[in-house]
Order: structure tokens, then sequence, then C-alpha cells
């Protein structure tokens, strides 16, 4: 059959994984050929990847296998990666150097890199890095190995770089993966952090949690410790001073990926920082044919920052793809005659850390949550997005069947919201049987209704004493 337009997606990322779904061959158009490309054939979803590290999780658990999902939705896979894009021949190179895939649309969805990891001497050598995402699960099992097959009585310091909320979720599961193997009084957990507090975005509340939680768990915390090298056996600081460890692991946030930084030299707008500058609409500032979703882009035209480089985002861009993707591709996108469909970042959104030994810790609406309910939320939350791209959840394709974008977030048959008090009590539950769904329901009450909100929201500073 012969198609009249193709649109390259470019990373099988957290938005992309739904772009697939729902511009699969019953859904799209007939004339629209679409293709994905990644570098590998399965993605991790980085929500569980500190619970698989902690082992709550095995690896498959937390994949997203692109191959069969291309597959059923009738999307050709080309399991390469891409090294640079013509937008003038409008043209995608590929590394092994097949023949250029050549695009109407291509849309980027290719996340981000560790910041520092390359630029920082050593650190790419010596340090497991979180970045990508799937080979940390990889590293991470075959240290796990290791140190069951060795001396279980050789005392180990793990130094986590970076004390962001992947570096603490990584250094409490690391703890709670690693203590029972070589036993409590063999092992130390170091966070390095180069600000001067944990989680300052947060409320002095949430901070205080969650670094009683981190001390509780014997993690050590050390402020204002910018690491310049990584040696072998040691990191050093810019101070000088020299940190001994037996492992290393770089969780430094975000920096952007060499492949966006690259593209800015064919002429596509990126940001001083090589983010790719897109509108509401996840389209390119400069090539109205180019999008870009997730932790590659900068969004401007909002009436605030650009949101920070988290899944959640990206996940939220979804939708607003496969919206405005095969729009763009019927030439409605210019700038007269716009019918693409806003993204607009939520500005506060449900934080979950899991703590490493079956509980977790949340953060919204500037209060904590925290128990072995916060774990289980966080997995439903979690298992819910995987799963719907799991082979054998895959529904069987009917022509014309629209794509439901409500299957990740169903906000259907819920209770009547509880009395404010009663609302406020479960926040603070800690014990193990309080059953999640119904702080869950709590918590999507007060996000759908501010005045509701307010109400408990007054009972728990009250509580808190906040
Ligand atoms: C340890 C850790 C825990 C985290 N936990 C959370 C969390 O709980 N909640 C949260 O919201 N965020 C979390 N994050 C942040 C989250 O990982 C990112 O924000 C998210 O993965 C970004 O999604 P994405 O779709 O932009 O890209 P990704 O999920 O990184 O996907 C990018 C895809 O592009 C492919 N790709 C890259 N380059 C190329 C190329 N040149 N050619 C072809 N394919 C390519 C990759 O193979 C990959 O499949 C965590 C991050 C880390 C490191």
């Amino acid at each position: 059959m012969s198609h009249s337009k193709h649109l390259v997606l470019v990373g099988g990322g957290h938005a992309h994984a739904q772009v697939i779904k729902a511009l699969n061959k019953a859904s799209r158009s007939k004339d629209l050929k679409v293709t994905l490309i990644d570098s590998q054939k399965s993605a991790s979803y980085s929500g569980m990847v500190p619970g698989c590290v902690a082992g709550a999780y095995t690896a498959e658990d937390t994949l997203l296998h692109l191959e069969p999902l291309s597959s059923w939705a009738g999307i050709d896979f080309i399991n390469d990666q891409v090294v640079d894009i013509d937008f003038e021949r409008k043209e995608i190179v590929l590394k092994s150097n097949e023949d250029p895939v050549s695009f109407d649309a291509v849309s980027l969805d290719i996340g981000s890199a560790s910041r520092g990891l390359k630029t920082t001497k050593g650190a790419l050598e010596n340090t497991i890095p979180t970045r990508p995402i799937s080979d940390l699960v990889k590293r991470f099992d075959a240290e796990t190995q290791k140190l069951r097959a060795g001396d279980s009585s050789a005392k180990i310091h793990v130094v986590m770089i970076g004390g962001g909320p992947a570096g603490i979720e990584l250094s409490m599961s690391v703890m709670g993966r690693w203590k029972p193997i070589v036993g409590k009084d063999n092992i130390r957990v170091t966070v390095l952090n180069a600000g001067s507090e944990l989680v300052s975005s947060e409320t002095d509340l949430n901070r205080q949690t969650l670094v009683a939680a981190m001390e509780e768990r014997g993690i050590e915390v050390r402020q204002e410790s910018y690491v310049q090298e990584v040696k072998p056996n040691c990191v050093v600081l810019e101070s000088g001073e020299e940190i001994s460890c037996t492992h290393c692991l770089w969780a430094t946030g975000a920096e952007s990926h060499s492949l966006a930084f690259q593209l800015g030299d064919r002429g596509l707008a990126v940001s001083d920082r090589g983010y790719i500058r897109v509108n509401q609409y996840l389209q390119s500032v400069s090539h109205p044919f180019v999008f870009a979703a997730g932790d590659c882009n900068v969004i401007e035209g909002l009436s605030k920052p650009s949101p920070p480089k988290a899944g959640v985002f990206a996940v939220r861009s979804g939708p607003i793809l496969v919206e405005n993707l095969p729009k763009c591709l019927t030439g409605k996108t210019t700038k007269e005659s716009n019918d693409l469909t806003a993204y607009v970042p939520q500005d506060d959104f449900l934080k979950l850390l899991v703590c490493g030994d079956g509980t977790a810790i949340g953060f919204r609406f500037g209060f904590p949550i925290q128990g072995k309910w916060v774990f289980d939320l966080k997995d439903a939350i979690d298992r819910s997005f995987v799963n719907l791209f799991k082979e054998e959840n895959l529904p069987e394709l009917e022509d014309g069947k629209p794509y439901d974008n409500s299957q990740y977030d169903a906000t259907a048959d819920r209770r009547p919201p509880l009395d404010p008090t009663d609302a406020a009590e479960i926040w603070r539950r800690t014990d193990d049987d309080l059953n999640y769904e119904e702080a869950w329901d709590v918590i999507r009450d007060m996000a759908a209704d501010e005045q509701y909100k307010n109400s408990v929201l007054e009972i728990l500073a009250d509580r808190f004493g906040a």
C-alpha cells in the first residue's frame, strides 16, 4: 500500500509509547505511515527503577518492549541510533549507515543525559550512572550478584553523587537491597549534595520528613559537596577532600541529550543549554514539522517556567502529541490556522519516593505522606502505566476505534469525598492497614475541588503545626 505521509518517532520514551499505541493501524488515517527509531529494543519506565534497585521489581517489570508494541500497532520499528537529522532534506541519519530515513514530520522523545558525566574526570569510568536508565538496572544487578558471591563480611561504602529525588530514592533503595546481603554493620551509604539542603523546592515540613526518613535508614548526607573527580576507589571534592568508596553512583540530574544539542547546528532552535525549543503545542519554534516531548524539550509561551525534567511531564505530553502529530501532517499547523492542542503542564504533582523497604514517602500540596500505603499507591500508579503497553494487555484492534487516553488516569466510580476532618486523618496515617485506594481518592478529591482542598489543608496545617 502506498502512504502519502510519513511520521517518524525518534526515541520510544514515555510520551512516544502512548503515541505508538494511539496511532495504531486501526486508529490512524490509512495514508499515514509511522516509524519508530530507538537504539534500545526495550525502554525502562523510570518510576519503577528505584523500586527495582530495592528488589521490589524485576528488570522485566520495568520494561516497555518497543518491538512487539510497534508490531501490534502496525508501526515499523528500526532498532538503531539516530546520529543526525537533515531538516532541509527531511532525512534522518542512522549510526548503522543504513540509508537515511526520510520523513514528512518527525517527533523527538529521546530523554536526557546525566549532568556532568562526560565532563567530570573519571565519572564515566568509575561510576554507575543513572542514565541510560536501563543500563543502571543491569549494572546494579551485576554488582548485587558480585556482593552475593563475595566475602559477606567485607565492608562497603556506597557514595551517591547527587542529592536530587533520584539520588535520594536510590540511596535508600541501595541500602534496602544491600544491607541484608552484607550485614547492617558492613554498609555505609553517603549522599553528596552539591547544594546546601535537600529538595530545596519543597516545604520545610516535607524536607524534615525526608531527612528523618534517610537518617532512620542510616543514610549520611553531606551538603555543599561538589564532586570534581572520581577515582577508582574514591571521590574527590572541589575542596580537595577525598572520600573513599567501594561503589559510586552518578545521580546528578539531567542535562540535554547530545543529539538535541547537535541539532542546533542543523538549524533547529535549541536553548543555550541544548534543549529543543518548542511552543505549547510541543512543536519546534523553528520547524513546524518537528515536535519534541519529555526531557529533551524546553517549552516556551507558558505562563510559568518550562516544567522540570520528570517522567510525569513526558507522560502527560503523550496525549498532546497524539492529537497534534496527525494534524501537523494534514497541513493545519500554519501560524494563521492552528487547531493544535496546547499542553498545559500541571503546577504541582504528586511526588513519590521509595524508601527501599516496602514503604514510600510522598509530597503533595506541601504536606508529606508516608508508609506502606504510599508505596502501594506508587506501585499501583506505575504498574497501571506500564501494563498499558505489555504485549499481553494490548487489545484486539478494531478499525476506527478511537484512543482512550483516560485509561491511565481513570477517575470513574469514585466514592463521595470524605468529610475534611476524616480526610486529614487519612493523610496523616502511616500504618500498614490503610488501603491506598482510600487515600488516593482523598488526594484526587483535593486536586479536583479547591474549596475542599483548602478545608483539608487547614486541618492538616493545624495538626502538623505547619
Ligand atoms: C533513577 C531515576 C529515577 C527517576 N524516577 C522518576 C520518578 O519516579 N518520577 C518521574 O516523574 N521521573 C523520574 N525520573 C526522571 C525520568 O527518568 C525522566 O524524566 C523520563 O525518563 C523522561 O522521559 P522521556 O520520555 O523524555 O525519555 P526517556 O524515558 O529517557 O526515553 C528516551 C528514549 O529515547 C531513546 N533514544 C535516546 N537517544 C536516541 C537516539 N539518538 N536514537 C534513537 N533513540 C534514542 C532511548 O533509548 C529511550 O528509549 C527518574 C530518573 C532517574 C534517573
